[in-house]
């Protein structure tokens, strides 16, 4: 599986009722949902999701945040999946990101930043895996 991502919609973007205008740009840029569900993330959950900031100092509050409440995790196909959707979602801080991403349109600070994009192919596998039997992966 190349050209496949990982997304999250973040807890607030959630709560905020930002799902479907989130999921509506992501199909208009050309990606297809390949996998998608609602889950609430334990803080155990969340903590080895993003494991590999266990250093950051944002991590503990960067654990709370993504485990507030439920989030929207997908798999996305396109031709360079990686680069094309960290282009659409922007730079982490939203108010550094370019006009019309989704963290300038939808984030709300560089911690909820409402939306997350997997960084390499690797991580992307691992990831989808994180969330999604291969079976359910379509
Ligand atoms: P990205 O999500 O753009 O790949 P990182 O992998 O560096 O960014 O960080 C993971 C997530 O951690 C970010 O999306 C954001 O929610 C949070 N984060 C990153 N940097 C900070 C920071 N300096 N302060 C608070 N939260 C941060
Ligand atoms: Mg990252």
């Amino acid at each position: 599986m190349t050209n496949i991502t990982l997304t999250i919609i973040k807890p607030d973007a959630v709560k905020d009722g930002h799902t479907g205008a989130i999921i509506d740009q992501i199909i208009k840029a050309g990606f297809s949902v390949k996998a998608m569900k609602l889950k609430h993330l334990s803080e155990a959950e969340a903590g080895k999701f993003y494991e590999v900031h266990k250093e950051r100092p944002f991590y503990n509050d960067l654990v709370k945040y993504m485990s507030s409440g439920p989030v929207v995790p997908m798999v996305l196909e396109k031709a360079d999946a990686i680069t094309g959707f960290r282009t659409l979602i922007g730079a982490t801080n939203p108010a550094n990101a370019d006009e019309g991403t989704i963290r300038k349109n939808f984030g709300k600070s560089i911690e909820s930043n409402a939306i997350h994009g997997s960084d390499s192919d690797d991580n992307a596998k691992i990831e989808a895996s994180f969330f999604f039997a291969g079976t359910d992966i379509y």
